[in-house]
């Protein structure tokens, strides 16, 4: 594919394709489209190489990704679209790829994405420009998915840039460090590869964007999940605040623990703030808090 909209796939260029099919994007889908070829395709190498790989993509739209992750090869795309205007531009799409394209009508937020993978031999790769309104809850439900190692070896996501630092984050950017970036650090190494500028997308967003890379730990510091997120949404919350204080009140299987005995059984003082203390002191404070709280 080239920049000029012509396609090496046969396929019109993108700005047709919106006009044809009237997909006026919509606010509240947060649908912010691309038609760069050379910035959809980039974005495709960055998920790759993808020979003999299945990928997920949250959000296809009019194609444009999707087009470009299957001319990089990849052997399967299964794509999840949630405003069914898009779906005669995908068919069409589907059609310049027979039996590569499956495109599944429905909410990501309500998708059971084993159940979706199920069966698929070979590796599976979640790639997706998605939805600025939902791509962190999405991210934190797919990093919290059990069991691990999880049903995707990669990850290749667009998010707003500021939400990409604060996914990438470590307590040395204590500003943008928290709940996600704790979330990101213990189960995946995360980094960002590149920028896209708002003129990129139609329409322009407000803000820059980022590509974000993340690749699961084989094997993340042993903790629950669900008690790591419970214990860094009270550490959080109160971020300014020592543990000793936010960490009041958090409450583990039913039980109410003792801040000041659960910091002391983790090792790290008590004087400490959220931001200061690195994913492998959470990951402690979550196994000490599940002891106590069992
Ligand atoms: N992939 C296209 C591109 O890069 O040009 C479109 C990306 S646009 C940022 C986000 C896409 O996600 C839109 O097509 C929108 O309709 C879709 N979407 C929004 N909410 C969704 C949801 N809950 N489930 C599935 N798709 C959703």
């Amino acid at each position: 594919m080239n920049g000029d909209g012509k396609s090496c796939d046969g396929l019109p260029p993108l700005r047709d394709v919106v006009a044809t099919y009237d997909l006026a994007a919509r606010k509240s889908l947060g649908q912010n489209f691309l038609f760069d070829l050379n910035l959809t395709g980039r974005i495709a190498r960055a998920a790759g190489p993808l020979a003999g790989v299945t990928v997920v993509e949250v959000g296809p739209g009019p194609g444009g990704l999707t087009r470009a992750l299957l001319t990089e090869g990849a052997a399967r795309v299964i794509a999840v679209e949630r405003d069914e205007r898009c779906l005669a531009a995908l068919a069409d799409v589907a059609a310049a790829y027979p039996g590569r394209l499956q495109v599944v009508e429905g909410d990501a937020l309500e998708t059971d994405w084993r159940a979706l993978v199920a069966g698929i031999s070979g590796p599976v790769r979640l790639c997706a420009n998605l939805p600025y309104n939902i791509g962190t809850v999405l991210l934190a439900g797919w990093l919290e998915t059990d069991p691990w190692p999880p049903w995707f070896d990669r990850m290749i996501l667009m998010f707003q840039r500021e939400v990409a630092e604060r996914i990438v984050a470590t307590p040395a950017q204590r500003v943008d460090y928290g709940r996600l970036g704790v979330l990101a650090g213990w189960r995946a190494q995360a980094r960002i590869l590149f920028d896209v500028p708002p003129s990129a997308f139609s329409p322009p967003p407000k803000v820059t964007s980022s590509v974000v890379e993340l690749i699961p730990r084989e094997k993340p510091l042993p903790c629950n999940g669900k008690i790591l997120t419970a214990v860094t949404a009270s550490a959080f919350n109160q971020r300014r605040k020592m543990l000793r204080q936010s960490l009041k009140g958090l409450a583990v299987n039913g039980r109410t623990l003792d801040a000041l005995e659960l910091l002391k059984a983790a090792g790290i003082e008590e004087t400490k703030r959220a931001e200061e203390v690195d994913v492998a002191g959470f990951a402690t404070l979550a196994r000490m808090a599940e002891e106590m709280g069992g």
